[in-house]
């Protein structure tokens, strides 16, 4: 049903990001991937979505411009490129605070107010913002990737007002943890930031608080992200949709 549409799907080279890219393809969508990694791979995987690929670091604004210029018009954008990173916050290194603010947060404000003159055009569009359980609860040790996501639902609800009688809807997937590299390398911070052997971050941090005590999969993800681009999901934005195994219902 996403025939003649064009999806950008920042950070798409892995994990969850990927996930969405390939459940848009599977709906017809024309894919664009952005992110790093190896280039054979990104190749492999361009070949795999019949995908272009911007290589574009989007902590600089100058990059994510020429990302979008050349991306053309998007229909459906969805801003998942995230990083972590676990200290107190007296310890926080200052430059990986903000290079997690311009990744986690700016990148998307770019994004949207490149994306939207096309959408509003078209009178269709969906902007989907892979937020996290972190953007409604805190942990400790996480400041900027807490203070970025609080931030992303804000934007979001705010876009989503703006559009709302254009046809566009803007919402927030925000998962618990999701078995991806991501959560995989935040293990060995985690162990030495509380002391804890792997095991006990996995059961004791980790899924301490998501009630299934499951690791949400990332085609899980890709699943909602395909029913918020549905016309039966017109009505829903502004939203915060949780996916989180029950983690902030408690
Ligand atoms: P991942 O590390 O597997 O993938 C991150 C992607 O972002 C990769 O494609 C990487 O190349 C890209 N990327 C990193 N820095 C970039 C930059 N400067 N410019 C452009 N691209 C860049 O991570 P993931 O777990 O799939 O996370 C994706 C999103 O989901 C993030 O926003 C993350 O905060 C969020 N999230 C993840 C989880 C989880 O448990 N994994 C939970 C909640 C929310």
């Amino acid at each position: 049903f996403l025939e003649g549409k064009r999806a950008l799907v920042t950070g798409s080279t892995s994990g969850i990001g990927l996930s969405i890219a390939r459940a848009l393809r599977t709906e017809g969508a024309e894919i664009v991937l952005n992110g790093f990694g190896d280039a054979g791979e990104i190749a492999a995987l361009c070949e795999e979505l019949g995908a272009s690929h911007s290589g574009a670091d989007l902590t600089d604004v100058a990059q994510i411009e020429a990302m979008m210029a050349e991306a053309g018009g998007i229909d459906i954008l969805v801003n998942n490129a995230g990083m972590q990173h676990v200290a107190p916050v007296e310890e926080f290194p200052v430059a990986k605070w903000d290079t997690i603010i311009a990744l986690n947060l700016n990148a998307a404000f770019h994004t949207i107010r490149l994306a939207v003159p096309a959408m509003k055009q078209r009178g269709w569009g969906r902007i989907i913002n892979t937020a996290s359980a972190h953007s409604k609860v805190a942990s400790p040790f996480k400041s900027a990737y807490n203070a970025a996501k609080h931030g992303l639902d804000g934007l979001t609800k705010t876009v989503a007002l703006e559009l709302a009688e254009h046809g566009v809807t803007a919402n927030c997937i925000s998962p618990g943890y999701v078995w991806t590299p991501l959560v995989e390398n935040q293990i060995p911070d985690t162990m030495a930031a509380r002391g804890l052997t792997r095991e006990q971050v996995v059961n004791d941090v980790l899924l301490v608080k998501q009630a299934t005590k499951k690791f949400v999969q990332p085609a899980e993800v890709g699943a909602l992200a395909v029913f918020l681009c549905r016309d039966e999901a017109q009505n829903v934005t502004g939203a915060n949709w949780s996916m989180d195994g029950g983690w902030t219902a408690e």
